[in-house]
């Protein structure tokens, strides 16, 4: 088993891995800009080392500093997390050439799973649905009207670099092509330094479920159920929930063993998760993989009683799996609570938290990174908190969250929580009677 973990993120991410090598006896390194001095993943971890500036370019996208860390802490492994390196072969690559394991795929599998048109390209192969499509990257607009014709609008094009909804447009008919083109290109070449596109049906009315996997060194791969993503907020996830209450035992078993097949496909080592649109006919269609932790694998934690992050380290130090398939026990909600102002446009919120009273009792799980005093950064990601409740029906748990919710005081910043009380109250998402569209026409 490793001996010291470097921790190459920060906020709630950065604590949950520290918490798991703590109860693991393995010490942790954090790193941390200069804007994240005062912040509990750089207090907690048995050593801190700044790694640069606040912008995430010159710190935690900065791989020779993040190395050099390593280096001089003697750590033998490095935990990515979620975002920033995670999901970057040339940092896996890097780990492996200094002699540092990267708890993750190899840079070869995430290279395959990362570009979305090629992964695409491996799952069909694999025998696993696929939203149809254009085969790979499409060249110029002429090509991709021709394209659209033959796919039946609507239609929706897609980055191939793509992440977090951007460079992604819906066309509804030929004449609003170009325009989509044109500007589904800049806005990707400028967040992702790639203007790539390809193309596909624009499935209507879908859900967002996603099926949660783990493959050992050995060629051994478990699937551990679904979540279902379906709210969200410009393509941005804002509550996933397990298990999903669109889910048959029947479409469980075959998203189950599609995303086996796809993990199998890569010799996938790691936690992973495939996500797939699903159709109001229950067709299910591949759409990516994650090659990493995601922000809401608490959700599948609760609800089958496993602590992702610490077999996801097991399998980096070489532990083989049971390969046994898990079932949700209970029923479990995730809110992620933003420093956003939900009745202006969710505008960032930066700013100082005076005061913080978080939720607690039966079922109550809240990772977090802030506290009392806590200046929130404007450089990073707005996420501050997760809210996760399980219940032992989706009933309980909405109830059980709509309390946790009430209860949960943050001042001094405008967060999130106002919204997800209003979701939790709305009839039709009691119901579960959503799709990814049901943001759209939700009034705050
Ligand atoms: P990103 O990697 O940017 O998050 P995804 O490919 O995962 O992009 O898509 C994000 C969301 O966009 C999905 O959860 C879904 O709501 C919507 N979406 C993507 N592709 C389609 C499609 N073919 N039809 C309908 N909705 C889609």
């Amino acid at each position: 088993m490793f001996k010291k973990i470097l921790i190459a993120n920060r906020g709630e991410i950065a604590l949950r891995v520290i918490r798991t090598c703590r109860e693991m006896g393995i010490k942790t390194v954090a790193v941390y800009s200069k804007a994240d001095a005062e912040s509990l993943h750089a207090r907690f971890a048995d050593e801190a080392i700044c790694i640069g500036p606040p912008p995430s370019a010159k710190s935690y996208l900065d791989i020779a500093s993040i190395i050099a860390a390593a280096e001089i802490t003697n750590a033998d492994a490095i935990h990515p997390g979620y975002g920033f390196l995670s999901e970057n072969a040339k940092f896996a690559e890097t780990c492996q050439l200094n002699g540092l394991k990267f708890i993750g795929p190899s840079p070869d599998m995430i290279n395959r799973m990362g570009d979305k048109s090629v992964a695409k390209e491996t799952v069909k192969a694999a025998g696993v649905p696929t939203v149809p499509g254009s085969d790979g990257l499409i060249p110029d607009v002429k090509t991709g009207i021709k394209v659209a014709e033959q796919v039946g609008y609507p239609v929706i094009i897609k980055a191939s670099a793509g992440g977090g909804g951007r460079g992604m447009r819906i066309i509804k008919s030929a004449d609003a092509f170009e325009a989509a083109w044109d500007s589904a290109k800049q806005e990707s070449k400028a967040a992702f330094g790639n203007d790539d596109i390809y193309l596909e049906k624009y499935i209507e009315e879908p859900r967002h479920i996603e099926i949660q996997i783990i493959g050992d060194q050995y060629g051994n791969v478990s699937h551990l159920s679904e979540r279902d993503c379906s709210i969200q907020r410009r393509h941005q996830k804002l509550i996933e929930e397990s298990p999903s209450p669109f889910m048959t035992e029947e479409l469980r078993n075959k998203m189950g063993q599609a995303a086996i097949n796809v993990a199998k496909a890569v010799n996938y080592e790691g936690v992973g998760t495939i996500e797939f649109l699903v159709d109001k006919h229950r067709n299910f269609y591949f759409m990516e993989m994650n090659t990493r932790i995601q922000v809401e694998h608490p959700v599948t934690e609760e609800v089958i009683n496993y602590d992702l992050i610490r077999e996801q380290i097991k399998v980096a130090a070489g532990v083989a799996i049971s390969g046994n398939n898990y079932e949700p026990m209970k029923h479990a909600i995730e809110c992620r609570i933003n420093a956003e102002d939900p009745e202006n446009d969710f505008r960032p919120s930066p700013g100082t938290i005076t005061d913080l009273h978080k939720p607690g009792g039966h079922g109550v799980r809240v990772d977090t990174h802030i506290y009392a005093g806590y200046k929130i950064p404007p450089h990073y990601d707005s996420m501050i908190a997760k809210l996760i409740v399980s219940g032992n029906s989706r009933e309980e748990a909405i109830t059980r969250m709509e309390r946790c919710l009430e209860e949960f005081v943050i001042t001094g910043v405008k967060t999130t929580i106002p919204l997800h009380l209003k979701l939790m109250k709305d009839p039709d998402f009691r119901a579960g009677n959503f799709t990814t569209k049901f943001m759209e026409t939700f009034k705050m």
